[in-house]
């Protein structure tokens, strides 16, 4: 990685933060896990795991950590969320009367691929990438994205994949994969964002 160290908060009231963390540790990141709000400020990057929804979102409230996590998001903060995470970044869930985060416009269904394909592993194209090992797991998909949103990945022409301007949403798991690949595009995000706020 580059010179610059950068400190990613990981998210991590429920689900798979762990994972993350073992991946962006490799990758030569500084993880902290974020259960308060306190060292939010410090971070240069944020991660949403997978895990959900309804829960992590109800234990950000419970935590205070909603609105300064959505603020941080807001103010452009790299963040990277697989699944779960990416359901809470939707503006709106078909199946779900709450909202979260709500900062990229879409529209997102969760467990979207059913009960007899509810995980899968399978190869796709995404964008800047390629062949890319994609595990999805009781995921969702998004069924429309604003004009704005770039689509990285599609599986039987859903949305699975997306960035929009500092927030990358995978409804699969990179970092359930040995593939750093997504994880290191991101983290060059997060370098190019530190070295920007410090300068
Ligand atoms: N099905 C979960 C939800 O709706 C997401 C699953 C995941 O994160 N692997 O929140």
């Amino acid at each position: 990685m580059s010179k610059v160290k950068v400190r990613l908060g990981i998210v991590a009231v429920q689900g798979a933060f762990v994972e993350h963390r073992r991946v962006f540790e490799r990758l030569g990141a500084e993880c902290v896990e974020i259960r308060n709000a306190r060292l939010l400020d410090e971070c240069d990057g944020l991660v949403l795991p997978g895990g959900e929804s309804t829960t992590q979102g109800k234990l950000a409230r419970e935590l205070s950590l909603f609105e300064p996590v959505r603020a941080a998001i807001l103010r452009g903060v790299p963040t990277f969320a697989t699944c779960a995470g990416l359901i809470l970044l939707a503006e709106r869930i078909v199946d779900d009367s709450a909202r979260y985060f709500a900062t990229i416009p879409c529209v997102a269904r969760r467990n979207a691929f059913g009960r007899q394909n509810a995980s899968f592993t399978t190869a796709l194209d995404v964008r800047g990438i390629g062949a890319f090992p994609c595990v999805f797991i009781r995921a969702p998909y998004l069924e429309s994205v604003g004009k704005d949103v770039e689509i990285l990945a599609t599986y039987c022409d859903r949305v699975v994949g997306v960035r929009y301007r500092n927030q990358w949403g995978f409804a699969f798991h990179p970092e359930l994969t040995d593939d750093d690949r997504l994880a290191s595009q991101y983290l060059a995000d997060v370098v190019s964002y530190a070295a920007r706020i410090r300068s």
